[in-house]
């Protein structure tokens, strides 16, 4: 490599910390120090993307420096805090300055998004990983919690599901997609949107919520789990893309929305009461939001089709162990 450790983090990293009056030392010392405003909770989570795991090989570098903030990014929305700042562990088989650059533009482009201050973090040689601990703020006690879910709440969801897992499919050559509609499968799932807003916007509107990262099931199940509920899902409201519904027969499409990862859409639920405001806030936001289903007390978790019969998917969510 060129560049010393210490000149490409200067060059490609230190760039993305702000100038905010939250960081009184970024990177350059050996650890940050920062300022926590007045009233608010510090919300903390950190995420891994691992070659093989949780990425194809030939991700393009960009692509891996977004989605491993976007991940992060989809935790603190699903908490309702507002994102601040992150630190980034990279370890690389071999120190590729251009590869760096590449990722180091892609992380930035979201960091810059949404004012995200890079802070530290880590660079070390080693089998390719990437490891983003990310940290934001909220008003004392309003995070949206995953067991605070209430009998009979609506559930509802953003954006489509399932279109990420097509494209891994697509990857992993076990489906065959038009090439006018790849390309949309590919960015869902190599760089997911994540409205950072919708969780803020329901601090006050929601009573529980998890971000979609396992599969609907899967992550709806967490939220059933901690709040000791049951759910009744309607299968034929699960919104499915265009180039989805073109592409994938129905079944397949309900096995993607209900089992495929990687689609960083929020799950919430809330009271029926509050349905109204929910579609004026996100018609508002300009963001597809659906209800699927609603709680129930039985502990089970149930999709239904429209005349009542079971679905039951052959897929399984993804399971990391
Ligand atoms: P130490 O040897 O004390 O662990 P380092 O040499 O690892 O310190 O890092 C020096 C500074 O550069 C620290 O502020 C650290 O947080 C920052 N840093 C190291 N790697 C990265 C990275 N990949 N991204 C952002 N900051 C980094
Ligand atoms: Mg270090």
């Amino acid at each position: 490599m060129s560049l010393s450790e210490f000149a490409i983090i200067r060059k490609y990293f230190a760039t993305l910390t702000t100038d905010d009056s939250t960081v009184q030392c970024g990177i350059g010392d050996d650890a940050a120090i920062l300022s926590i405003p007045d009233g608010m909770d510090v919300v903390v989570s950190m995420d891994t993307l691992l070659q093989d795991h949780h990425f194809p090989p030939d991700t393009a570098p960009a692509d891996l420096g977004y989605k491993a903030l976007a991940v992060n990014l989809s935790d603190m929305m699903a908490m309702a805090a507002e994102p601040k700042w992150v630190l980034l562990s990279l370890s690389l088989p071999e120190p590729d300055e251009d590869w760096i650059e590449k990722f180091a533009a892609g992380f930035g482009e979201l960091a810059r998004q949404y004012a995200i201050s890079l802070i530290g973090g880590d660079l070390s040689r080693g089998p390719l990983s990437v490891t983003v601990q990310i940290q934001g703020l909220l008003p004392i006690g309003t995070a949206l919690r995953r067991s605070r879910a209430q009998r009979d709440d609506l559930i509802y969801v953003t954006g489509t599901l399932g279109d990420a897992g097509v494209a891994l499919d697509i990857i992993r050559e076990k489906r065959c997609i038009a090439e006018l509609h790849k390309k949309h499968f590919l960015q869902c799932l190599n760089r997911p949107e994540i409205n950072i807003a919708v969780g803020i916007r329901l601090r006050t509107i929601a009573n529980s919520a998890i971000d979609i990262s396992d599969g609907l099931l899967a992550d709806l199940g967490h939220i059933l789990e901690a709040s000791q509920l049951g759910a009744e899902i309607e299968i034929e409201k699960l919104p499915l893309s265009d180039p989805m519904q073109v592409s994938v027969d129905k079944t397949a499409a309900w096995n993607y929305a209900l089992t495929a990862g990687d689609d960083y859409q929020l799950c919430f639920t809330a009271s029926e009461n509050r349905h109204d405001q929910i579609m004026s806030l996100f018609n508002e936001m300009n963001i597809p939001v659906c209800c699927i289903g609603k709680t129930t007390g039985t502990g089970m978790l149930i999709s239904r089709m429209a005349d009542g019969t079971e679905f039951k998917p052959t897929g399984k969510s993804y399971a990391h162990f």
